[in-house]
């Protein structure tokens, strides 16, 4: 049987993107449907870290989600490869929660049900429907049949999948598909721990090109006797699979329990967001818009300021009547300025700190390279200072590190170019071609043969 439903705004995806842009939209009586392929019962249920920082709530003027919070976290602590160097980090932007995360999403839905949203749960969306030079829909399978969505706007926040942007045809997005180079393949258990070896003021990091190359390995210790773990790897570079070098990983890690409690895998784009988050009556928001922080994977928080981003721009192109890409530019040019510059300067740091040997970091760590302040700021601000390094150089010329210290300070000059050709992105949509093509250089040219082919 083939139905077909009409609607102001049509989502896909009940993740934290689609349920804020929901809730954002729907409260000013715009009609909005969300379409998802989990039950109703099980959206939430996501393979997760857990971890948000509290400035995400604070910045959108939300209330903290008590229900669904098992613990707050003081900050991380660092270790470096050889686990001689630990980092402390404490203050704004790494203070937050360890969430109970399938009791988040639900509160996030049931907020966007209550403004009126409406749910088709079970049904996966299959591709856009495409008029012309415009997404106007979308084809979906629900048990009972065929169903086709048509809406003035699609949103797509399908997470990492991204159903609607990777079936585009050429030419409506600057970028469809995302590098494999970009995207990190993760492993996450639950598990029971012995509560003296841990505080759950502090989640735990390793860096380390063994169990987690091209990313890191987490362990987040909870006030419920449990600990999220998992690591991170890089794809597209060969390297093992996360699953085998988690129990690797384990092995070096104390008072874990035999037990798995959840378990689980998914992928994460860790690079700056697409150049163009919208097309002709299309948004993308959250991970099919690769708004996640390159360096720590953190996409929830980035996801849900997204989504009011992206329905303050749908509300805005309401009002004059016209969905094209020129009418939601602004979702473009407001989330590039504030949170995408920062993505895309430390998207420049991740790639950094990917080129380098286990021994780096461990000298690097040790002698500050980058301290516990720089890095707060930079998890904050997506901002590294130079000038501390001509301190460190008469150390490094003596350690024979001086080619390290000269790569560092390349990336921080290109994390500051880029911080500001993102602050500069253009207004409309004439002076995309020529912000587009300065990012490319930077981004092709620069960086890839500073730190990749090194
Ligand atoms: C292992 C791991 C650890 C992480 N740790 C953290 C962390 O600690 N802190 C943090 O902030 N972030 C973390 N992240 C990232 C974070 O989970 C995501 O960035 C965030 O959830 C993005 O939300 P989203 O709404 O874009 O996508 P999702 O939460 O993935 O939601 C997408 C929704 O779309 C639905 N969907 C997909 N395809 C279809 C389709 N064809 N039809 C209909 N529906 C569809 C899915 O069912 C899902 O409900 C982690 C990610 C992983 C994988």
């Amino acid at each position: 049987m083939e139905s077909s439903k009409v609607y102001d705004v049509v989502i896909v995806g009940a993740g934290t993107g689609g349920c804020s842009t929901a809730l954002f939209t729907a409260k000013n009586g715009l009609k909005v449907c969300i379409v998802d392929v989990k039950k109703e019962e099980d959206i939430g249920r996501k393979v997760c870290g857990d971890a948000i920082g509290r400035h995400h709530f604070d910045n959108l003027s939300l209330p903290y989600p008590w229900n669904a919070i098992i613990n707050e976290v003081k900050g991380m602590r660092i270790y470096s490869p050889s686990r001689s160097t630990v980092f402390e980090i404490v203050g704004e932007g790494v203070s937050g929660f360890m969430l109970k995360r399938y009791e988040f999403g639900q509160i996030l839905l049931k907020e966007a049900l209550r403004r009126g949203v409406e749910l088709y749960d079970s049904t996966r969306v299959l591709k856009p429907i495409i008029d012309g030079r415009r997404v106007v829909g979308v084809t979906a399978k629900h048990m009972d049949g065929s169903i086709e969505f048509r809406g003035r706007v699609i949103v797509d926040a399908s997470g990492a999948t991204a159903v609607l942007r990777r079936c585009l045809p050429e030419g409506f997005l600057p970028e469809r598909d995302v590098k494999p180079e970009d995207i990190q393949a993760t492993y996450r258990e639950i598990r029971l721990i012995e509560g003296e070896y841990y505080d759950y003021n502090y989640g735990e990091i390793y860096l380390s090109r063994v169990y987690a190359p091209g990313g890191y390995a987490w362990l987040f210790p909870r006030s419920d006797g449990t600990a999220n773990i998992g690591v991170g790897v890089q794809c597209g570079r060969g390297y093992p699979n996360p699953k085998m070098l988690f129990y690797k990983f384990l092995y070096t890690v104390k008072g874990v329990s035999e037990d798995i409690i959840n378990s689980g895998g998914g992928l994460v784009p860790t690079r700056r967001p697409l150049s163009s988050l919208v097309a002709d009556g299309l948004i993308l928001v959250g991970d099919s818009a690769c708004q996640v922080n390159p360096i720590h994977g953190g996409g929830i928080g980035p996801s849900m300021y997204a989504g009011r981003l992206a329905a303050e721009a749908i509300l805005e192109a309401y009002d004059r009547g016209s969905m094209t890409a020129r009418d939601l530019w602004m979702y473009n040019v407001r989330y590039m300025r504030s949170y995408g510059a920062k993505q895309a300067s430390l998207d420049v740091l991740r790639m950094f700190l990917q080129s380098l040997s286990d021994e780096d970091i461990d000298y690097g760590m040790s002698v500050r390279l980058l301290s516990e302040e720089d890095i707060l700021k930079a998890s904050m601000y997506g901002r590294v200072e130079a000038g501390f390094l001509e301190k460190l150089k008469r150390f490094a010329k003596g350690l024979g590190r001086i080619e390290l210290l000269r790569k560092f300070r390349r990336a921080v000059k290109i994390m500051h170019e880029v911080r500001k050709l993102y602050e500069e992105y253009p207004v409309d949509v004439d002076g995309f071609r020529e912000w587009l093509y300065k990012s490319k250089r930077i981004f092709i040219e620069v960086t890839v043969k500073t730190f990749i082919n090194a």
